[in-house]
C-alpha cells in the first residue's frame, strides 16, 4: 500500500506522514495533518500540496 511522503522542513528528508493513500483522498485534503517526523523528531504538519505518494522504492510521484 503506497504510503503519503512529505518533506521534513528541518533537515529536507524524504519522511512518512504515516498515512497511506487509500485511507484517504489525498486532492481533497486541504487542511494540514500533524504528524511525527522520523527524521528529526519534532511534529510537522502537512497538507496534499506538499505531500507525495510512494508508488514503488525508487518511483515517486507528485501527489496534486
Ligand atoms: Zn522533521
Amino acid at each position: 500500500m503506497p504510503r503519503i511522503l512529505t518533506t521534513c522542513p528541518n533537515t529536507g528528508a524524504l519522511v512518512s506522514t504515516g498515512q497511506r493513500t487509500p485511507e484517504l483522498k489525498l486532492a481533497a485534503m486541504t487542511l494540514p495533518h500533524a504528524f511525527r517526523c522520523s527524521a528529526c523528531g519534532q511534529p510537522h504538519s502537512w497538507t496534499a500540496a506538499q505531500a507525495i505518494v510512494e508508488t514503488a522504492p525508487s518511483r515517486l510521484l507528485p501527489a496534486a
